[in-house]
């Protein structure tokens, strides 16, 4: 069974206009932020073209129907989605796409090639891509998903016709995570997952992982400590729970601090709204030099593990509380 596609009605009503109509552009740019289903809109745009008993009004292929039956098997030939293979598209992944035969629908209806994190294609990639879409073919169709434009040439981009995506509201978000079952029984949690995913799906899926909420509920148990100060023991324990520091682990923290300083500069919403006690307690123990101080440390040690490095979580714990602690005079 295909899942219906939540949100995004405007970019659905030009998709669906353009196929009743009969005018789809040769190639599409999806951009905008991270998550909030581009590359799922994409592909089921992709099968409700080549569906037989498409479902306009609702954006949604029958899923019974033998394109939808060979697409939901990963068997369509006329949907080929392209991923990075690590941290590029390889020129092989774009040449084996480009052959002479694949270039067009097996079943006489349309080819489309997806290329999702378009802006990872490499040097080598970009020239042969860009000689198949300046060759418009009758019936075939790139989608090109990339959250950050800036990041495709511009001979590319100004042969695409490009969609916008926004964040998504909060509700559609529940929406989401009620249909996949996320079992958040905590009111305030979910909140708090609905404001720091910031109108992602992908982030509030994210955050309401198992691992996730584990880790939070290690780091908020070290902050409690940390703050009483009392129990250096407990602090040692939850600091063990996660051996390596992760993006994760920044976000997190950065999350919190960054609440503090909201609450110490009376701006901004806040984000942990389940933890606006512990919030409130550092922003009082915490002068805002301090609070700064720490929101940078933080954010040093994020860029450094986004490049691949692996960090002594010890050192960079104590590096950012440290910076924070108004006891060390
Ligand atoms: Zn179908």
């Amino acid at each position: 069974m295909l899942e219906k596609i939540l949100g995004h009605v405007k970019q659905k009503r030009i998709l669906s206009a353009s196929v009743k109509n009969d005018r789809l552009a040769h190639a599409y740019l999806f951009t905008g932020k991270d998550g909030v289903g581009k590359r799922s809109l994409a592909l089921e745009f992709a099968r409700l073209v080549n569906c037989e008993n498409p479902d306009h009004i609702n954006f949604k292929a029958c899923s019974v129907c033998l394109s939808c039956e060979k697409q939901s098997k990963g068997l369509n030939p006329d949907i080929e989605l392209v991923e990075p293979d690590g941290n590029s598209i390889k020129k092989e992944q774009i040449t084996g796409l480009l052959g002479a035969q694949s270039l067009s629908s097996l079943f006489n209806r349309y080819k489309f090639i997806i290329i999702n994190e378009a802006g990872k294609l490499s040097r080598d990639a970009v020239p042969m891509l860009l000689k198949t879409i300046e060759e418009p073919l009758q019936k075939r169709v790139f989608i090109l998903i990339e959250s950050r434009a800036d990041l495709l040439l511009d001979t590319i981009k100004s042969r695409c016709q490009t969609l916008k995506f926004g964040p998504l509201p909060p509700e559609q978000i529940k929406d989401i995570l009620v249909s996949k079952g996320t079992p958040v029984s905590d009111e305030r949690i979910f909140e708090y997952v609905i404001r720091a995913s910031e109108g992602s799906a992908a982030k509030a899926l994210e955050l309401t992982g198992e691992k996730c909420l584990e880790v939070r509920g290690y780091i908020f148990t070290m902050l409690e400590a940390y703050y009483t100060s009392r129990q250096l023991l407990e602090i040692k324990t939850a600091k063990k729970k996660f051996e390596n520091i992760t993006v994760l682990v920044t976000d997190l923290l950065s999350g919190f601090f960054y609440d503090v300083f909201k609450d110490k500069t009376g701006q901004g919403l806040l984000c942990n709204v389940d933890k606006e006690e512990l919030v409130k307690k550092y922003s009082k123990l915490l002068p805002l030099d301090n609070i700064m101080n720490m929101l940078s440390e933080i954010d040093i040690s994020k860029s450094v593990i986004s490049r691949n490095r692996i960090l002594n979580q010890d050192l960079v714990l104590n590096n950012i509380l440290v910076k924070g602690d108004t006891r060390n005079g």
